[in-house]
């Protein structure tokens, strides 16, 4: 898919090592970059340490490509991936890992709910041994208690049901180490759900609170609606206890079925009432019958998602872009792409 990227030829700056790479997926954003590039490099700056910004354009509609471009051109270590369209976070998170190359990895938002002034702290878990440095919301500022309350019980609920164990009000700002990026680039379902896959992936991780900001400027991309999908997404990926609890929901109604069908045989026969069942029979039917639908619409789920894996599509699609120094020295490079993303690649095609 990135055939573009892998014609990058050689040049010196961009083949510098990287010791972290701040991955930074961004839809309709160009309210916010400029301030964030700005906190992020001083923050940075400060850090000392050989760094570059992945900045994945996700079909924005506004002026966010142009920026970024523009970012590009100033700014050395800046990379920027423009994909063809919107793919959502999640994809556009996948091709930020896939073309960050530092030894650690950030992933943040563009909005600086997650503030790059606790980079030094995650730095710091990660030389002290953390493949993963998970950060956990203390607050959310800025968040309704409806969004909050029901985040809260979606990661009970998942935790509960499925076999990832996911640290409750995490989200995706974390740091990967180089290992933990080629394990989670290994997992090459087109489904993505990142807090999942994250889980999935094991390794040892820190856990580091912190208040979470609210958005600088710009509005959220995710109405009720998209959290729910979201929410069900992650919870078809990553659990069949919906199926089980279908097939439960079947056997006790068939036994209550049972139960009640011997129980208007005997009241036939042995007291002589007559069988007087209309409204009985119309609200069975409508319930039977709304319980079986809703049945066939989970396994549907499932056989959908199936249906999506077994096509193969790549997971996002690259228009363009511009690899850090490129833009600024004129030079270009070939990908480092890891094993990993090549065997994935390769399959994709
Ligand atoms: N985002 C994206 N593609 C999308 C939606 C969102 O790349 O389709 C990015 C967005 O630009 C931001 C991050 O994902 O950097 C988180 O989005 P947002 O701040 O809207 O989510 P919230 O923080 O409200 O959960
Ligand atoms: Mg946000």
């Amino acid at each position: 898919m990135n055939a573009l990227v892998e014609k990058w030829p050689g040049d010196s700056y961009a083949s510098r090592p990287v010791e972290l790479s701040v991955v930074i997926p961004m839809y309709n954003e160009h309210q916010v970059i400029e301030i964030m590039h700005a906190r992020l490099t001083s923050e940075l700056v400060r850090l000392r340490v050989a760094y570059e910004l992945v900045l994945v354009d996700d079909g924005s509609r506004d002026g966010t490509p142009r920026m970024l471009a523009d970012l590009a051109a100033r700014d050395l270590a800046v990379t920027a991936v423009f994909l063809s369209r919107n793919f959502g976070k999640e994809a556009a998170l996948t091709a930020g890992l896939e073309h960050a190359c530092g030894a650690a990895v950030i992933i943040m938002d563009a909005d600086l709910q997650d503030p790059p002034e606790l980079i030094p702290q995650m730095m710091q878990a990660w030389k002290a041994g953390a493949e993963v440095v998970c950060m956990r919301r203390r607050s959310r500022a800025g968040e309704s208690w409806l969004k909050r309350f029901s985040a809260h019980g979606f990661y009970r609920l998942l935790n509960a049901i499925s076999d990832v164990d996911i640290p409750p009000d995490t989200g995706d700002f974390r740091l990967l180490s180089r290992k933990a990026v080629d394990a989670l680039l290994q997992l090459n379902e087109r489904n993505r759900y990142m807090k999942g896959l994250f889980a999935w992936i094991g390794l040892p991780t820190t856990v580091i609170e912190y208040d979470r900001m609210p958005r600088v400027a710009g509005a959220t991309k995710w109405d009720y609606l998209s959290l729910f999908s979201l929410a069900f997404q992650g919870i078809t990926s990553f659990s069949i206890a919906p199926l089980r609890l279908a097939m439960a929901t079947g056997l006790v109604t068939a036994l209550f079925g049972v139960l009640f069908t011997l129980w208007v045989v005997v009241k036939a026969l042995v007291l002589g009432d007559p069988v007087q069942g209309y409204p009985s029979l119309i609200s069975m039917i409508a319930i039977l019958g709304g319980v079986q639908l809703l049945s066939i619409g989970l396994v549907g789920e499932y056989i959908g998602k199936t249906y999506y894996e077994t096509k193969r599509r790549p997971v996002y699609i690259v228009r363009d872009a511009i690899r850090r120094g490129e833009a600024a020295n004129g030079l270009c490079s070939k990908f480092d792409w890891s094993a990993a993303s090549k065997d994935r690649y390769a399959a994709a095609e």
